[in-house]
């Protein structure tokens, strides 16, 4: 790319980094504080935009690391924001539904004067939800003085969310799989897939490629994995995590562990938990033609060069799972003028958009000769989207 080496090194780093001391009063009588980041990478575009994440790993490199793929990502879904994330490191299987709320709201606290609907806009990651949403919603809205939905996104829809905003990460990560399989002439009836993570994006993928009839052959939580070669019965998994509160140990099927779902002879990995689980270590010995990164950060840079080699084709993270930001810029948008859309015309859009994005990503490969691969040309298409405002702007 032409690109100057001064507007590279413009995206080199982040605008603004802030970290906040969270003192929150635990059921016990006791005080405890946690640490929260929030990483504003770049507003070139538009409004900071990303989730937040609670995690007991969070640290600022990683929100860094997540607030530029954010950058990167609503460059390429081609949404006007920029990129941002959050976190907190904590574990939230510790804590009480109050203390969780407590955390929740004294972090927007720390946060108020940094966000806002036309400043930075966060939304849920891993283990944050609507629920977490609303509580920064109501916070955000009593420190102003005035109702804010558009503060956050992925808001619960009674207060102001989208329809169609919980499935909307995994929804458009089918759409863009779809794309890809038409693109490699795969037949629906000869793949099968693998899922890592049985989340919001994990699950909610698994549940719409099993009701579209592909062959789910392994998923997993954080406690493990299960693997059926025949393929999954989705809707009973689910039925069986909700009551004993894991996919493992079902139907009597052998468990496997997190480890062993990625190594396993399927067509298709679906990576959708954390980062860095397809590393130098394993990359060898992963068997899939495709990797469909639907959480962010599955594979290291190491790994994908060893994987390129072996001619697997990995779908970027910042194209894959698009749809959660797209839905949210409509959620956004619909705050912002106090009209709702219904759930048809949220998926009609997102499959528009998101099909735009693979489209333009996939001809940027192939302009290239197929010389790059698809996460570069995402980032080329990104970069130079980026580039181009930055310089109509200027500094
Ligand atoms: P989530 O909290 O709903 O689910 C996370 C899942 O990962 C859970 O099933 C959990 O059991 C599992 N998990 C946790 N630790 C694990 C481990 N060590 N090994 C295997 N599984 C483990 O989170 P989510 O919203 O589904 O996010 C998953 C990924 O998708 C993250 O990388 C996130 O950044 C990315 N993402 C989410 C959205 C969204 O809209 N929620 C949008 C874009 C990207």
């Amino acid at each position: 790319m032409e690109i100057e080496p001064d507007e590279l090194e413009i995206l080199r780093k982040p605008d603004r980094i802030i970290e906040v001391s969270l003192p929150v009063l635990m059921d016990d009588g006791r005080i405890k504080v946690f640490t929260g980041y929030r990483v504003q990478y770049n507003n070139i575009r538009g409004p900071y935009k990303g989730g937040i994440r609670f995690h007991p790993q969070v640290n600022l490199d990683e929100v860094k690391t997540l607030a530029f793929w954010m950058t990167i990502k609503c460059a390429v879904a081609d949404i006007p924001y920029g990129g941002g994330k959050g976190g907190v490191a904590v574990d939230v299987k510790k804590l009480s539904k109050g203390e969780l709320e407590r955390l929740t709201r004294a972090y927007t606290r720390g946060l108020a004067d940094f966000i806002g609907p036309s400043k930075d806009v966060p939304a849920p990651d891993v283990y944050t939800n609507p629920q977490t949403m609303a509580w920064i919603m109501d916070e955000y809205s009593h420190i102003k003085g005035e109702n804010t939905p558009a503060v956050v996104t992925g808001k619960p829809v009674e207060i102001g969310g989208s329809l169609g905003r919980d499935t909307a990460t995994s929804l458009g990560g089918f759409y863009v799989f779809e794309q890809v399989l038409e693109k490699m002439k795969l037949p629906k009836n000869k793949i099968s897939l693998a899922i890592q993570g049985f989340g919001n994006v994990g699950l909610n993928f698994a549940l719409i490629a099993y009701a579209a009839g592909y062959k789910i052959a392994a998923v997993s939580d954080s406690r493990g994995a299960i693997y059926d070669q025949q393929g999954l019965n989705i809707e009973e998994v689910l039925s069986h995590k909700q009551t004993t509160g894991s996919v493992i140990d079902f139907n009597g099927l052998k468990n496997i562990t997190n480890e062993q779902l990625l190594e396993l002879p399927v067509d298709i990995l679906a990576p959708a938990a954390l980062e860095a689980v397809i590393n130098q270590t394993n990359a060898g010995r992963i068997k899939a033609k495709i990797i469909l990164e639907l959480g962010n950060g599955p594979t290291t840079a190491e790994a994908e060069i060893k994987l390129n080699k072996k001619a697997v084709l990995i779908v970027p993270d910042v194209l894959a799972n698009a749809g959660g930001v797209i839905v949210s810029y409509f959620e956004w948008v619909q705050n912002l003028r106090h009209y709702y859309w219904e759930q048809a015309k949220v998926e009609a859009n997102l499959e528009k958009q998101i099909t735009n994005a693979f489209k333009k990503v996939w001809q940027t490969m192939e302009a290239q000769n197929n010389n790059c691969n698809l996460r570069t040309a995402a980032y080329m298409v990104a970069v130079e989207r980026l580039v181009k405002a930055l310089k109509v702007r200027g500094i």
